[in-house]
């Protein structure tokens, strides 16, 4: 008997998310630069704040986020009431799919932009549209060409993810601004806090009706584990995104830790300043070696390679050495290889290795 029973359509055109393993076959000491995660891990108020937090592991954590909503809006000037706290900002990402866009209808992302939106948009039953960028940057007047009456949500990235290359506040309100009446535009500021003065576009959302900002604690603030995120928005938009939100998203461990988090703003600080110093560092050190970088914005670096082969290679060896890092031919850079920013050490130990790969050769 045929088998009758069938997922909806565009889910099996959805490709199986690839990445964030952690060990390698055979080796002991592996490095890790392959998820943009922090080395220097969470600040020391969100692990006291989640020891604190096992106290009460047998009650259900807050339905309503109100003391996490509160340290983000005093933290980032924003208004509590409108902020949306989620399963990583994955979630958030999500919810926007589900909410507002349905078979027949298009969402914009950009050529090398994350995988999560066209994974989304997919499993929401609408259409991804992929758009072309100019040179590894966002191009605002592709964007606006791609727009149609079914668009509904646009996703950016800024700093994007792979390139690590963003765009300015102009070019932001530029896209704001002439995306059509029913679309959204989504400022994914996954990576905002890396950037010294800037809050992810919290201006212009004040002034649209029209533009939701997500936001994580995976990146500078170190909760990968925990999985936290959180969108900002106008109230009507936050509000219908609250609906679907499962009333416990997020564990007691997960809400105590990104709270404390958001407030330790010294060692968000400290966390930025680090992440500059080798982030420069780890991009003309590859430069020395013949692998220019884009300049980056972000946690990570894009190393560009000749060929896709000779960067494939280089990733066996990196790999062969217990150093992990990310493959990018999924985002349509195969010629390029992603490398978390590490610490002195971890940043030492990469460019040594491609070193001796490029010496091989
Ligand atoms: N947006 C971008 C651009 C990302 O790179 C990532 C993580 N890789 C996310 C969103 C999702 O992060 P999280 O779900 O951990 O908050």
């Amino acid at each position: 008997m045929a088998n009758q029973i069938k997922p909806q359509p565009g889910i099996m055109d959805i490709a199986l998310y690839v990445g964030g393993a952690s060990h390698v076959d055979g080796q002991t000491n592996v490095l890790k630069l392959s998820s943009n995660e922090n080395p220097l891990g969470p600040s020391s108020a969100a692990k006291d704040a989640v020891a604190r937090s096992v106290h009460e592991m047998h009650r259900y954590p807050s339905t309503d986020h109100t003391p996490l909503r509160q340290a983000i809006g005093e933290t980032w000037a924003v208004d509590p009431d409108r902020v949306i706290c989620g399963v990583g900002s994955d979630e958030i990402i999500h919810f926007l799919c589900q909410c507002y866009a349905g078979k027949g209808d298009e969402v914009i992302h950009t050529e090398h932009g994350f995988a999560m939106y066209r994974i989304s948009a997919l499993a929401a039953g609408a259409t991804p549209v992929e758009v072309k960028e100019n040179d590894r940057v966002t191009d605002v007047d592709a964007i606006l060409a791609a727009c149609t009456d079914k668009t509904k949500l646009v996703f950016i990235a800024n700093p994007n993810n792979p390139t690590s290359t963003m765009i300015g506040e102009g070019e932001m309100i530029r896209l704001a601004d002439g995306i059509p009446p029913q679309a959204i535009l989504v400022l994914d500021g996954a990576y905002a806090e890396f950037v010294d003065g800037y809050d992810g576009g919290v201006s212009i959302i004040e002034a649209r009706d029209n533009v939701v900002m997500t936001r994580t604690f995976s990146k500078i603030y170190g909760l990968g584990g925990l999985r936290v995120g959180w969108g900002y928005g106008p109230k009507e938009i936050i509000d219908v995104l609250n609906r679907i939100r499962g009333p416990f998203n997020l564990s007691s461990a997960a809400l105590a830790a990104a709270e404390a988090s958001v407030r330790d703003t010294d060692y968000l600080q400290k966390c930025r300043i680090e992440n500059a110093k080798w982030r420069d560092w780890l991009s003309n050190a590859l430069a020395e070696i013949g692998v220019p970088c884009d300049t980056s914005t972000a946690n990570f670096v894009l190393a560009r390679f000749g060929s896709e082969a000779e960067a494939n290679a280089c990733d066996d060896h990196l790999k062969s050495e217990g150093i992990l890092i990310r493959r990018v031919a999924g985002y349509n850079l195969p010629h390029c290889l992603r490398i978390t920013v590490g610490d002195e050490s971890a940043c030492r130990r990469v460019v040594h290795a491609i070193a001796q790969f490029k010496g091989a050769r």
